[in-house]
């Protein structure tokens, strides 16, 4: 039933590329001035339930909205766990949005707060990325990185980071000399260096297309060009508001933009990125949820 649904979905939203509504070059910037104009007060609440009748429903197990590399992962994981997967994606592909516009370096841990989750998610991650790169021959290398002070006065500050990473349970972190830090890399001046061997580099875009191959080989569907506008519950369900991107053009931000299908999953995983606290905060509930 899903597998149709998704089917008809797709069907519309090609129909509606064939009557010329690709309004390619504008959607670059589309999602940006639906994202503004969702936070600004000209928005009214989207808590139309009798319009809601006519919407189509679906249910699925699980949803994961944004295929940035963490919603990918996410799916991943979860149909490795023998979960139904729909990935909901407004662009027209996978990882267009901050996934593909950084600088693709493996963190070691060094920076974050003791015993914050970044601290420890890095660590543990950059592990299993390591482990999951070389496993999956994704171009990777473990190039390592240098810290510098440039002059005596910053050398203190080099001890502190030294000691984030450390207890951040960063290996292999140690100060190296000046001069030994410029035979490493001759274009170097510095006067005092932490070198990391644990940091490297990855191609991301090979990361995710295999990540994507492997959700997709355990049943994962994604879906493009589809925009999750909001969501509210039913009892004790949620129902997510899905629009065709493109519709996202003609909408002038001054009335309700009413959704095209409804998704009504199990578990939801709001992988937007930094859209993400703006989409939370379309999802009505009862006050206290
Ligand atoms: C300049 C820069 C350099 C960086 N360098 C590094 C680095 O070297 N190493 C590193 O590990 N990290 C780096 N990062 C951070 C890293 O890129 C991000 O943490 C990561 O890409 C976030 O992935 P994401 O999946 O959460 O978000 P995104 O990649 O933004 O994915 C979110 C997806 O959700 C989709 N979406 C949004 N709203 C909706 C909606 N309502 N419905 C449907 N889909 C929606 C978007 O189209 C997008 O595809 C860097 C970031 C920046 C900005």
């Amino acid at each position: 039933m899903l597998k149709q649904t998704i089917q008809r979905w797709e069907r519309c939203i090609s129909a509606s590329r064939r009557r010329g509504d690709g309004h390619t070059k504008r959607k670059k910037h589309l999602f940006g001035k639906w994202v503004r104009s969702m936070s600004s007060s000209t928005i009214q609440s989207n808590d139309n339930r009798t319009t809601w009748d006519s919407v189509p429903k679906e249910r699925v197990e699980c949803v994961v909205i944004g295929a940035g590399v963490v919603g990918i992962a996410v799916a991943r994981a979860l149909a490795l766990k023998g979960r139904e997967v729909l990935v909901v994606e407004s662009a027209p592909t996978f990882g267009t949005g901050t996934s593909s516009r950084n600088s693709e370096v493996i963190h070691a841990g060094i920076y974050y707060p003791l015993n914050s989750f970044k601290a420890i998610f890095c660590v543990r991650g950059r592990e299993m990325l390591y482990e999951y790169c070389s496993k999956h021959d994704i171009p990777h290398k473990q190039i390592g990185k240098l810290i510098v002070a440039t002059r005596s006065s910053e050398i203190p500050k080099l001890n502190d980071i030294l000691n984030c990473g450390i207890q951040n349970g960063v290996d292999g972190l140690k100060i190296v000399d000046g001069v030994e830090a410029m035979k490493m890399e001759p274009e170097l001046q510095c006067v005092k260096a932490i070198l990391s061997p644990l940091t490297g580099i990855v191609d991301s875009h090979s990361l995710m297309l295999s990540l994507v191959g492997e959700a997709e080989n355990q049943g994962t569907t994604f879906t493009y060009n589809s925009t999750v506008i909001g969501g509210h519950l039913e009892g004790s369900e949620i129902c997510l508001h899905v629009t065709e991107t493109d519709r996202l053009t003609e909408w002038k931000g001054t009335s309700i933009l009413q959704p095209e299908l409804l998704l009504i999953p199990k578990l939801v995983v709001n992988s937007t990125g930094l859209s993400s606290p703006v989409l939370a905060k379309r999802f009505n509930g009862p006050k206290n949820v």
